[in-house]
């Protein structure tokens, strides 16, 4: 792992985390960045149980718990939000990062709905009961939290395809930007990133890889970024999500922090 983000003073002492989707990709590595700059506990919100409960054993069950939360269900985000502020008596961040990649083939001329509503419920309506239930314990608990979700360049450009992911990822934008608003008042924030494509265990399936080759799948779309000699991995989006966790970011809110290596410039 990169050694951006470790190096510098512990930003988080203290604080408790929820990571959802935190059992894979940018998920993953933001758990470990938030656990290695002292959160007092990561609890990592996944689907994927065997997988996130290994991440939260190998960083120290005495800072990181699994739980399963399937975010479509808000039942289960509201239980999953619940049982973290009863076991670790608060809650100072939520980041909302469980996501899914559309089919590839997705354009308006050819939109299945059926498609859209599968990821609009994880990307749309999972992003935003995860930002609502985390909201109310903070306001509840007078706690001035920080609330992050995971957009996309996709969430501020166009593309030929992918059209509901496109779509989904504008509206995580319009959230984060609500929010905001809306939760300023009680000192809170709400802020998203925006990556590029990074290798990760959704991309390198997308394109028919396996996670195992992510240093062929980053060549494929290296040409596409500005800055040159780097391949964009999960630590960056870790280190930028980590900027917005802590209070190094704390007048920032209803930001869009793109970390796409120059991509959205060109
Ligand atoms: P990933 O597949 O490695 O991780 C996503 C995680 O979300 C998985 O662990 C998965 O089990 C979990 N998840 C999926 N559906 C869920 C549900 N219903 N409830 C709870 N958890 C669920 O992918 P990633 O690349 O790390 O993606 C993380 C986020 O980053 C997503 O929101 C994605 O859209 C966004 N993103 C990724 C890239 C990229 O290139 N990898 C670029 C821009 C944005």
């Amino acid at each position: 792992m990169a050694e951006s983000g470790l190096i510098s003073k512990k930003k988080l002492e203290g604080k408790v985390a929820i990571v959802t989707g935190g059992a894979s990709g940018i998920g993953e590595a933001a758990a470990r960045l938030f656990a290695n700059n002292g959160a007092r506990m990561v609890v990592i919100a996944d689907i994927q149980d065997e997988v996130g409960r290994r991440v939260a054993e190998s960083i120290g069950l005495e800072q990181a718990s699994y739980i399963h939360c399937d975010v479509t269900d808000e039942e289960q985000v509201k239980a999953m939000v619940k049982s973290t502020v009863q076991n670790h008596k608060q809650l100072d961040i939520m980041l909302s990062n469980a996501g899914l990649l559309s089919r590839s083939d997705q354009t308006i001329l050819d939109l299945d709905f059926s498609e859209l509503d599968r990821m609009f419920a994880v990307n749309v309506r999972g992003m935003a009961a995860c930002v609502k239930h985390a909201a109310r314990v903070m306001v509840e608990g007078h706690v001035r939290g920080s609330i992050v979700c995971t957009a996309s360049v996709a969430s501020c450009s166009a593309f030929d395809k992918f059209i509901d992911y496109f779509m989904s990822k504008h509206a995580v934008l319009g959230l984060v930007r609500s929010a905001s608003n809306q939760l300023g008042a009680h000192g809170i924030r709400v802020n998203c990133v925006s990556p590029y494509i990074i290798a990760t265990p959704m991309t390198c399936h997308a394109v028919g890889m396996d996670p195992e080759q992510e240093e062929e799948v980053e060549k494929i779309f290296e040409p596409n970024i500005v800055l040159k000699g780097l391949a964009l991995k999960a630590i960056h989006v870790a280190d930028a999500l980590l900027f917005l966790a802590s209070n190094d970011s704390a007048c920032v809110t209803g930001h869009n922090l793109v970390v796409d290596g120059g991509f959205l410039i060109k």
